[in-house]
């Protein structure tokens, strides 16, 4: 029956049951079963960011002049997100409430701009040139501003292909875009390349550093080799990274930043058209959630780069220690991650290089409690994976270990559910 707002209120300690009841049936990600849609920093931090949004569960951050503490803390993140990302003198950026939101506004960015400097034919779409592994926020950008993506296939490294890119820019073109690292299988673009290219042919370079933003710098702080992907390559235009992955924050934060401030006022939002007057909005958003701020700019003040570097360790090891045990069964790492997703699959031609038993094999770890996804091009299992995974990828080993096992004795194996994410 269809729910129906109850004619007296119910006591909280009953309201509080049911939601725990609700709450029963979701993924077990405490206990580092979920290697999707939750990163997990360990519980102190959890209640910081937690305090943190209560203290501001009521203030709007679209007032700044109302919540100037507001305004200053999303000033301070985008500072420190900047630093991170050699943001130069003359940048700047925004929060958001994610990554999509992010990547909606630097596409809007892009195109406004070229539609100021008349770029942009009458009666044509705008092109955005993405690789294949490009994060599908930015079709959805593309539905939204009225622009054409095109997605060119990665190379045999599954990382972009800086040349077939090359190939694809027409006198459409206003947008690449690169990833740092890709969502499917967490390898990171040449952006190198990709700056070169984009300086070369005029073109805006947006990197998609939404899951990388907050653990590459970390990562590479810790010693690992992991190329510039930043502003520090002349030809990025645009970064976005989300807080509420590894930066982990609470949900509904992320940010975007610009290398020129002229190119971020192309993001905004003005109208003098209504009763009240004229009305501006730096993003999507009207009324912002002062929470979300707030517990982003406590959680990172809480871990410092200390914090980071240490979760960042933690994640790597994780990482390092699945792919051994992955190799062992005779499976393959897709390309080499440096970061915290990790995707594997069977070699081409094996036995298990085959739909229905790939497919399988996922499933039997689905019904053995682990929420992970899985790529079908090519066919591999992925996790992104969180600090507290260190504890886990033992446990995890072992049941994949059963389920490829199974699956080469040819014995039966679960149906998978709906294929695709989200
Ligand atoms: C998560 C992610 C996005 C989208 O971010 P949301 O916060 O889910 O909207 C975009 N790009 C990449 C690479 C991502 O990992």
């Amino acid at each position: 029956m269809a729910a129906r707002l109850p004619v007296a209120g119910q006591p909280w300690g009953q309201v509080r049951e049911r939601m725990k009841a609700l709450a029963a049936g979701d993924v077990d990600w405490r206990r580092g079963r979920a290697a999707l849609y939750v990163f997990h920093p360990g519980e102190e931090v959890l209640e910081i960011a937690h305090e943190a949004y209560g203290m501001f569960i009521s203030e709007n951050g679209l007032a700044p002049s109302a919540f100037p503490s507001l305004a200053q803390m999303e000033r301070d993140l985008v500072d420190m997100a900047g630093a991170l990302l050699a943001l130069p003198a003359g940048g700047a950026g925004s929060m958001s409430s994610g990554g999509s939101e992010s990547i909606v506004l630097a596409v809007k960015s892009c195109r406004d701009r070229a539609r100021a400097e008349g770029r942009v034919p009458a009666g044509v779409l705008p092109r955005i040139v993405l690789p294949d592994t490009a994060h599908p926020a930015f079709d959805k950008a593309a539905q939204l501003l009225a622009l054409e993506a095109v997605r060119v296939p990665v190379g045999a490294a599954l990382v972009a292909d800086v040349p077939a890119m090359a190939q694809a820019i027409d006198a459409r073109t206003i947008m690449l875009v690169g990833s740092a690292p890709c969502f499917p299988y967490g390898l990171i673009d040449p952006i190198a390349q990709l700056s070169e290219l984009a300086l070369s042919r005029g073109q805006w370079l947006h990197v998609d550093a939404c899951v990388g933003a907050f653990i590459a710098p970390f990562v590479r702080a810790n010693g690992a080799d992991v190329a510039a992907f930043d502003f520090a390559l002349p030809g990025v235009t645009s970064i976005s990274g989300d807080l509420h992955k590894y930066g982990y924050a609470a949900k509904g934060a992320s940010v975007v930043l610009y290398r020129h401030a002229e190119d971020h006022a192309y993001q905004g939002f003005r109208a003098d058209v209504w009763p009240m007057g004229p009305m501006a909005t730096p993003t999507l958003a009207g009324t912002r959630p002062g929470g979300a701020i707030a517990a982003a700019w406590a959680v990172m003040h809480y871990l410092g780069e200390a914090g980071y570097r240490e979760r960042a360790r933690m994640v790597v090891a994780a990482r390092e220690q699945l792919e051994a045990g992955v190799r062992a069964l005779g499976l393959e790492v897709f390309g080499q991650p440096l970061l915290g997703i990790c995707t594997f699959g069977p070699p081409a031609g094996d036995l298990l290089d085959d739909e229905a038993t790939w497919a399988g094999v996922w499933a039997g770890l689905a019904r053995a409690g682990w929420t992970t996804s899985r790529s079908l091009r090519p066919r591999g299992i992925h996790l992104m994976l969180s600090p507290n995974h260190v504890n886990v990828i033992d446990a995890y080993l072992t049941d994949l270990a059963e389920w490829v096992g199974r699956a080469r004795r040819g014995e039966s194996l679960p149906a998978p559910a709906a294929r695709g994410y989200g």
